[in-house]
């Protein structure tokens, strides 16, 4: 049988999607709501009306007027709520500051090489708050810290499962989470990037972003979630084998696509900075060219080998995806040759932020938290 909805629920459906309408759409009237909501215009003015009340939303004035009386001009109150998100990697992290309505107040990306103990996660703290001392921010509006994690985040069990890259194995988020004076949560780092890139898709109901970074990973992004999987490796197709018997891998097997498509692969050939190596590119330096047309050859098989499974987009992400600029119609050309059903429309696009994603992504979650309990 179906749940039987109360009139307590279709009410808090209709704020919710209010306050989301307006967090999209800047300015907006309470005809406007009403219109494109499909509710009455006397609930959407009592909408409204509570979550002025609440400090959500503001009064700005009036509308333009289109004929007859004006009706006001609603706006979100963007810092109702703020979060940070922490980008943890290898040798660096990155701090975004965020709002309600997923604007980027504040970045910054620092050397930090990671160190597994207590005193890393000390410093990561300190340097959060030295973060939040200059954006000048009130603290109360802190919603929480949203943590990008390099590894297999066991959201069920509430720690990180494992982090080859990082040498981390069974940390519960407890022992990370007390440095901190904000409420913490956890997500894969591949996950973030693609909560970021999702938070503003809306054309299409699906995507897979491809994390193309110091390893390959990977997110499925639908209908405006993270497909977790059984054990919350869904979309690890790093350790997809693209050749038998090929390559080691760090994870130890053979022949995995990290081992052919991970960003090193071609910064290796350009002192380690991705940058320069699209540089050389761009010159046409026949070493990079060489190792481009090889890397592409691998990243092709990937990216029609997830087509043909999820029938989706594929979103190249991570420091490859940010720096691929017009060397994207490489791939495409790849896999549009192996692509079977001779579809026209390319499917493989660049990630929308170049800098940050994983960090914006991971304070996005924290966003999204606080909106749909409203
Ligand atoms: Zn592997």
């Amino acid at each position: 049988m179906e749940k039987k909805i109360t009139n307590m629920e279709v009410k808090r459906k209709n704020r919710n999607g209010v306050f989301r309408y307006i967090c999209k759409n800047g300015t907006v009237s309470n005809p406007d709501i009403s219109y494109h909501l499909k509710i009455s215009l006397p609930t959407a003015t009592q909408i409204t009306k509570e979550l002025i009340a609440e400090g959500l939303v503001e009064e700005r004035g009036e509308m333009q007027s289109t004929g007859g009386r004006r009706a006001k001009a609603l706006s979100a109150v963007t810092d109702a709520g703020l979060a940070v998100g922490l980008d943890i990697t290898k040798n660096h992290i990155a701090f975004v500051l965020t709002n309600v309505v997923g604007e980027i107040l504040k970045y910054e990306r620092i050397y930090q090489p990671f160190v597994a103990g207590e005193a890393y996660y000390q410093e990561v703290s300190d340097k959060l708050e030295a973060f939040l001392d200059e954006s000048g921010i009130d603290r109360d509006k802190v919603l929480g810290v949203g943590i990008s994690f390099p590894g297999i985040i066991d959201l069920d069990r509430e720690r990180i499962a494992d982090s080859h890259i990082l040498g981390v194995k069974e940390l519960p988020f407890a022992s990370v989470s007390k440095f901190f004076s904000y409420p913490c949560s956890f997500l894969n780092d591949a996950n973030a990037g693609a909560y970021a890139e999702g938070y503003h898709y809306e054309e299409a109901e699906r995507f897979f972003y491809l994390s193309l970074s110091n390893t390959v990973g990977g997110a499925v992004f639908s209908k405006k979630e993270l497909i977790q999987g059984k054990n919350f490796r869904c979309g690890e197709v790093g350790h997809m084998t693209v050749v038998i018997d090929g390559e080691r891998c760090y994870c130890g097997k053979d022949g995995c696509l990290d081992a052919y498509c991970a960003a090193g692969r071609l910064a290796d050939m350009a002192g380690g900075k991705l940058e320069h190596f699209f540089e050389l590119l761009d010159q046409g330096e026949a070493e990079a060219v060489k190792r481009w047309d090889s890397y592409t050859g691998y990243l092709a098989i990937a990216v029609n080998n997830i087509h043909m499974l999820l029938d989706c987009d594929v979103v190249l992400g991570g420091y490859v995806g940010s720096c691929i600029g017009t060397h994207l119609w490489d791939v495409w050309e790849k896999v549009a040759k192996r692509d079977t059903f001779g579809e026209k429309d390319p499917y493989v696009k660049a990630c929308h932020y170049k800098v940050a994603a994983a960090a914006l992504g991971a304070a996005l979650k924290v966003i999204e938290t606080f909106v749909s309990q409203i």
